[in-house]
């Protein structure tokens, strides 16, 4: 009789990799690409205890990417990240399989009141010296332009047309495939320490009890990336903030609207025939904490959609879930960078308050770059590198975060 053949395991990975990735979800699986890409001798293993990425933020991201930030270094992440976004269905191509990732150009718009005025004009200084699509509105402006919006308590607003949003698990998943097809090694394991020899990382043990000796190792475990370095006798700034999003539907018919975000950190776009967004409480505690509150929308979201669009009076909220932001404490940017002086090959790329699906493209590729080439190359990341948390020198983010 003839048939399939039986089924057998896959064979043990090696245990010696050029550069294993700690963490297999959106910032991992960037970096495992763009290694993969920049030198494909590498052999390079992405730990992952969870293939089915439940709780990973990248799953339960919105989706948005922006240019609206003020530090040069965001911004221009973002604009890397958006036109890699937008080819992403052909460059992610597997056996001529597209990677679709459902772009959605329907722009952004930020708003503040008088007292935010200042702030924002100056970040669209920034931004337009960046080459960047914005347009400055008043108040008289943005109503024309949104009927729906109240204004009369609004300074501004900057609109950014060439940003949108897409689909976060399209994403990652067609970011993983076109890795795995490149030759990278995803590893279902979990990564639970490092051997260290003065300032260098030796290997690390995975919770089965395998031992993977490499080069380089980066810590691309999002939340978790503080516990994971703690392991390499690192410590970093990075806390888990639990934040909500909600799909709710408006009630009342109103205009196709952008990406909004102001500065109380509402934030919300559309989604189908309703829309997705949330509020961040900058004061929650910090914790490994996915319980939904689901008052939340009716106290804190409510409110403050249907008075800056009163259509929204009527507004119900369908659905609400939680996800962990990867806080960093000191600045609220991410650390992008080998820990120099304290363990000089391993690198970290974590701290994304808010910001990691956009900027995973980016910074994938520049630890790539720093893997292989010893130095940034398309756009330098230094001001974002470990070193500033090593001397306790923060570099804020001023834009709307
Ligand atoms: C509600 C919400 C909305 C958001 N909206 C946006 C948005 O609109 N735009 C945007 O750009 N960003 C947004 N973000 C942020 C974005 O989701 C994150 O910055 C980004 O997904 C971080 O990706 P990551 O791969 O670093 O982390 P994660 O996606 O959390 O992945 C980390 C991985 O590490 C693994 N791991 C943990 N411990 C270990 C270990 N010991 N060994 C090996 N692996 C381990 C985990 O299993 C996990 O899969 C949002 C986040 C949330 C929560």
């Amino acid at each position: 009789m003839t048939g399939a053949p039986l089924r057998t395991h896959a064979p043990e990975p090696p245990a010696r990799y050029d550069v294993v990735i700690a963490g297999g979800a959106i910032m991992g699986s960037s970096t495992a690409y763009f290694l993969a890409v920049r030198e494909p001798s590498l052999r390079v293993a992405v730990i992952e205890p969870d293939p089915t990425y439940e709780w990973c933020s990248t799953l339960r991201a919105s989706g948005g990417v922006r240019v609206l930030f003020s530090c040069p270094e965001n911004i221009e992440m973002s604009k890397f990240g958006r036109a890699f976004i937008q080819a992403f269905p052909e460059t992610m191509a597997v056996d001529g399989r597209p990677a679709p990732v459902d772009w959605v150009q329907g722009g952004y718009l930020f708003i503040v009141p008088p007292h935010g005025l200042a702030l924002l004009e100056s970040n669209y200084r920034t931004q337009r010296a960046h080459g960047c699509d914005v347009e400055l509105l008043s108040p008289a402006e943005l109503h024309a332009r949104f009927p729906s919006m109240h204004v009369d308590d609004l300074g501004a607003g900057v609109h950014s047309p060439g940003d949108g949003w897409c689909d976060p698990n399209g994403l990652l998943q067609g970011l993983r495939r076109k890795a795995a097809a490149l030759g990278v090694h995803y590893v279902a394991d979990r990564v639970v320490g490092f051997d260290c020899a003065g300032s260098v990382v030796r290997s690390a043990t995975l919770a089965s009890g395998r031992v993977l000796h490499a080069d380089a190792f980066v810590d691309a475990a999002g939340p978790w990336a503080a516990q994971v370095a703690a392991l390499a006798g690192v410590t970093l700034p990075i806390a888990p903030l639990r934040r909500f999003e909600h799909y709710f539907t408006a009630g009342n018919p109103v205009e196709r609207l952008p990406y909004v975000k102001d500065l109380d950190r509402l934030a919300f776009r559309s989604e189908g025939v309703g829309f997705s967004g949330g509020l961040v409480n900058g004061d929650e505690p910090r914790g490994f904490n996915f319980e939904v509150d689901h008052d939340w929308f009716e106290n804190v979201v409510w409110p403050a959609v249907a008075h800056r669009f009163p259509p929204f009076e009527a507004a119900r909220c369908h659905r609400t879930w939680s996800g962990l932001y990867e806080q960093c404490e000191l600045d609220g940017n991410p650390v992008i960078g080998n820990c120099a002086g304290t363990r000089d090959n391993f690198y970290v790329v974590a701290g994304f308050s808010g910001h990691g699906m956009m900027h995973a493209p980016a910074a994938g590729r520049a630890i790539a770059e720093l893997i292989v080439d010893r130095r940034f190359d398309a756009l330098d990341l230094s001001r974002l590198g470990y070193a500033r948390v090593a001397h306790h020198d923060p570099y804020p983010e001023a834009g709307i975060v």
